[in-house]
């Protein structure tokens, strides 16, 4: 990352300014991408995972720090390798042979210029396979335009309505307005979802909300929101699986436990009201920790 290194990095809304190469920022990744998991991932929207599995790369580190993060072994950059974009690239053609239906970037918002840069390499390589970007909704539209005609699929969170709740729970009081321009842009990029006849996403938006326990009011605006402004032109998962995280559990006792069922019935019911249709929802069982992969590494370094 030339340009960061001169400047400083700017790349997500934290805005910190550090040199990678010898300071750590808010997301905790250095200059060179790292990855903590490269493998086959069946666990996501019917339309992402097929009967293959994604193909998902998940990344070190991560810029927003949910205090309720199920996958904070990795967002708090302890664990992955770092690697070369050429290997990253390498990657996409490994998890394409083991069936892979797509390459699934998860959380890779503080790696974009290498991402593009892979991304870019796989296609001249001659990559077909769907790229989607699975990533907070934290990003800025400058770092998202790295991505145009690179990325097939975005696949972003709309965490938070309230920026007194995202202050709260992720510190980013500007989540709210943050998301809301990077969703303009995603929709700008990929403004209509198209399948294949197997029911395959092959491009669009997928905008996802995760119901935290005791915040239907919050997923209601969240929905209400995405509805009126984009209506049938993206899809919305709403998404039940919240794993209460021990951790979490002391300053935050209402995320101690699961979503209750009459809290999602709650909202799937607002959304059926509000007219979405085009919706995924979960069953309750997809709370259960079984649905955390093991990030031990496997499928990042060269066999
Ligand atoms: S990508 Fe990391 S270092 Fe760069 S601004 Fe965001 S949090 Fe800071």
């Amino acid at each position: 990352m030339p340009e960061e290194r001169r400047s400083g990095c700017r790349l997500c809304p934290r805005n910190c300014g550090v040199d990678r190469s010898r300071n750590f920022g808010a997301c905790k990744a250095g200059d060179a991408p790292a990855v903590a998991r490269a493998a086959l991932h069946f666990w996501e929207e019917p339309c992402i995972s097929g009967k293959r599995g994604s193909g998902a790369v998940f990344f070190t580190g991560c810029a927003l720090h949910c205090v309720y993060c199920q996958n904070r072994i990795i967002s708090d950059g302890v664990k992955g390798r770092e690697i070369s974009t050429e290997r990253l690239a390498e990657i996409f053609f490994e998890l394409e042979a083991e069936g892979a239906e797509n390459i699934n970037l998860v959380t890779g918002d503080h790696f974009i210029p290498h991402i593009a840069e892979a991304l870019a390499d796989a296609r001249k390589k001659g990559f077909l396979k769907p790229f989607i970007f699975n990533c907070s909704g934290y990003e800025t539209v400058e770092s998202l335009r790295r991505l145009e005609g690179l990325i097939d699929v975005f696949l972003p969170d709309f965490k938070y309505y309230d920026p007194l709740l995202s202050k709260k729970y992720s510190a980013a009081y500007d989540y709210p307005e943050v998301a809301k321009k990077a969703l303009d842009e995603m929709v700008r990029q990929k403004p209509l979802c198209v399948f294949d006849q197997e029911g395959m996403i092959k491009s669009g938006v997928i905008v996802r909300n995760l119901l935290l326990p005791g915040n239907v009011s919050n997923s209601k605006k969240v929905l209400k929101y995405l509805h009126d402004k984009y209506g049938d032109d993206i899809y919305i998962s709403i998404l039940s699986q919240y794993t209460p995280q021990e951790d979490a559990a002391g300053l935050y006792p209402e995320l101690s436990r699961r979503v209750k069922k009459s809290e999602y019935d709650r909202l799937i019911d607002y959304a059926i009201k509000l007219g979405i249709e085009n919706a995924f929802i979960q069953d309750m069982s997809s709370a259960n920790e079984s649905f955390i992969p093991d990030f031990d590494g496997k499928g990042v370094l060269r066999k």
